[in-house]
C-alpha cells in the first residue's frame, strides 16, 4: 500500500493544525534506502508545512535521513 506524504499533511491540516504547529514529517517506505516524497509531496509540504520543516525519510530497515522541505524543494513555486 502507498500513503503519499500529502495525506498526512492534508489530515493534519483537515484536524485544525497550523504551519506553525509543525515540528516535523515522516516519509517511510519498503525501499533499499530512505524515501523521499514525490514532487507533488514537495510542493504541498513546503507550502502547507513551510521551507523549514524537518522531513525525516526512512525506510523499514532503519535507515533514516533527515532533511528539510526546503532541500527536498529548492525552488518551490510560493504564490
Ligand atoms: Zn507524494
Amino acid at each position: 500500500m502507498q500513503l503519499c506524504g500529502t495525506y498526512g499533511v492534508f489530515s493534519a491540516v483537515a484536524a485544525g493544525y497550523t504551519r506553525d504547529q509543525f515540528t516535523a514529517l515522516a516519509v517511510i517506505g519498503d525501499t533499499d534506502g530512505p524515501i523521499a516524497p514525490c514532487g507533488t509531496c514537495r510542493q504541498v509540504i513546503i507550502e502547507l508545512g513551510g521551507s523549514e520543516l524537518t522531513i525525516r525519510l526512512g525506510n523499514l530497515n532503519g535507515a533514516i535521513r533527515d532533511t528539510t522541505a526546503r532541500e527536498q524543494l529548492p525552488d518551490a513555486f510560493y504564490l
